[in-house]
């Protein structure tokens, strides 16, 4: 435990160990290097796949370039969302203020790209100086006649999950400003990005079942569909840690039910079909479910069972942004053999911990809010193969010298969905029994 702050020991639970709850849902401590982004990251990873959309970020040019095309989002069509732009804030208007840059950047972008609406994040250098970036969208959005809606996310004021709320709050701005039919029998896709196309995946399962999808918020979002989303009959939420919020006001504001699921790791992928088929009442929808499932099921096990062979025995680090996606993952690599040792996330809530802890096998770690220092700590403690994590994750792994799989949001690689399963055992597969690792554990030795 040497590497573990003291003031940290409560986010640290320890499985047929500990008998206390696990700490969560506080902020970072201070020294502790989360591995938590900022304010303003959280709200631009939750609205960047809107692609008809404007984004400009307002502040210095590197808090853009920090999130330049930070998901690998896909559109089917517009790709706006692809382009960071920036204010650039420099000294002269840390002085005189940024508001006539905002202004003049917003209208010629919008008169140079025609955007459907426009979104404008504060940063942290607009929250200190204090410009009025709610009067300068105001003035713009008469003006233009569109949506011009401010993103107030300075990036010290809480931490990413402080951004998806603000991100939600925007969205809901948008929600019930247009007033189009659609079939009854519809939903809205909230919390799924289409990374890698994963959102076309489900879009033809609902499509087999003959549930029209009427908004995806955000993957592949457009700003139309987001303001006649509260038309739909049910909200399917999946990463229930961005997009809750939203969901919660769609059910008090316009009645609109809302349930979570998971895509990913076959079990959760099915359930959700059930569960959204069940909704409607209808025995020719849940036909129709039960049938995806059934083929499916008959298409992955062989190939499943293969990987399953190959990887009994081998170990895995899971340490994702929020912990509803750990559950999915945990039981995925159950499925091909591999036992889940360590399993953290940076936004976790106490009831996704407690059926993280349930689900878990005796002498599991399970953390909270974790840093570099404690998660290369439990991965040589546990001698863990392979780290599923994001971006900030894969050098710990590398260094490390053990495999990785990058299941965040900058990957090129569909994991969700049945096809999403079998991308993933693959990936692990590869990944763990890469003949590189030994050279790098001797390398090691020898050091
Ligand atoms: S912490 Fe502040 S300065 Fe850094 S990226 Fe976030 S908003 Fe920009």
């Amino acid at each position: 435990m040497g590497s573990i702050l003291a003031e940290r020991g409560n986010q640290i639970y320890r499985t047929g160990k500990d008998t206390r709850a696990i700490e969560c849902s506080k902020p970072s401590l201070a020294g502790s290097v989360s591995q938590r982004a900022c304010v303003f990251c959280g709200s631009r990873v939750v609205l960047y796949p809107i692609s008809d959309a404007l984004h400009l970020i307002h502040g210095p040019i590197g808090c853009a370039a920090y999130t330049w095309d930070i998901r690998g989002s896909l559109s089917s069509g517009p790709e706006l969302h692809r382009l960071s732009f920036s204010t650039d804030i420099h000294e002269k208007e840390v002085v005189f203020g940024g508001e006539k840059k905002l202004y003049a950047a917003l209208t010629e972008l919008i008169d140079k790209y025609k955007p459907e609406a426009a979104f404008v994040y504060s940063t942290c250098i607009v929250g200190v100086i204090g410009d009025d970036v709610e009067a300068v969208c105001r003035k713009v959005s008469v003006e233009k006649k569109m949506p011009v809606i401010p993103v107030q996310a300075p990036g010290f004021n809480g931490s990413k999950k402080d951004g998806y709320k603000i991100a939600c709050e925007a969205l809901a701005s948008l929600v019930g400003t247009a007033d189009r039919e659609i079939p009854k029998i519809s939903i809205n896709i909230l919390g799924d990005f289409n990374i890698a196309g994963e959102l076309w995946i489900l879009l033809d399962y609902y499509r087999k079942i003959g549930i029209h999808v009427n908004a995806t918020i955000t993957g592949d979002g457009r700003v139309n569909d987001i303001r006649n989303a509260h038309k739909a009959s049910l909200n399917v939420v999946q990463c229930s840690g961005s997009m809750m919020h939203l969901a919660k006001f769609m059910y008090e504001e316009y009645g609109i039910p809302f349930m979570k699921v998971s895509y990913f790791g076959i079990e959760d992928m099915s359930d959700a079909l059930y569960e959204v088929a069940n909704f409607f009442k209808s025995d020719e929808l849940m036909e129709r479910a039960k049938k995806i499932v059934r083929d499916e099921f008959e298409r992955l096990m062989p190939v499943l069972k293969n990987y399953k062979e190959k990887l009994e025995g081998k170990k895995a680090v899971i340490y994702v942004g929020g912990s509803f996606k750990a559950i999915s993952l945990i039981k995925a690599l159950r499925l091909i053999g591999v036992r889940t040792v360590v399993v953290g996330s940076q936004t976790g809530t106490a009831d996704e911990y407690e059926m993280i802890r349930e689900l878990c096998d005796d002498e599991t770690i399970i953390v909270d809010d974790s840093n570099p220092v404690e998660l290369s700590q439990f991965v040589k403690e546990t001698g863990a193969d392979i780290f599923i994590g994001g971006v900030k994750e894969r050098p710990i792994a590398y260094k490390l010298g053990l495999g990785f799989c990058d299941h965040n949001h900058e990957r090129k690689e569909a994991l969700a969905g049945y096809e999403g399963m079998i991308n993933f055992a693959k990936e692990i597969y590869a990944t763990a029994m890469s003949p590189v690792w030994q050279f790098t554990k001797q390398k090691q030795i020898r050091m």
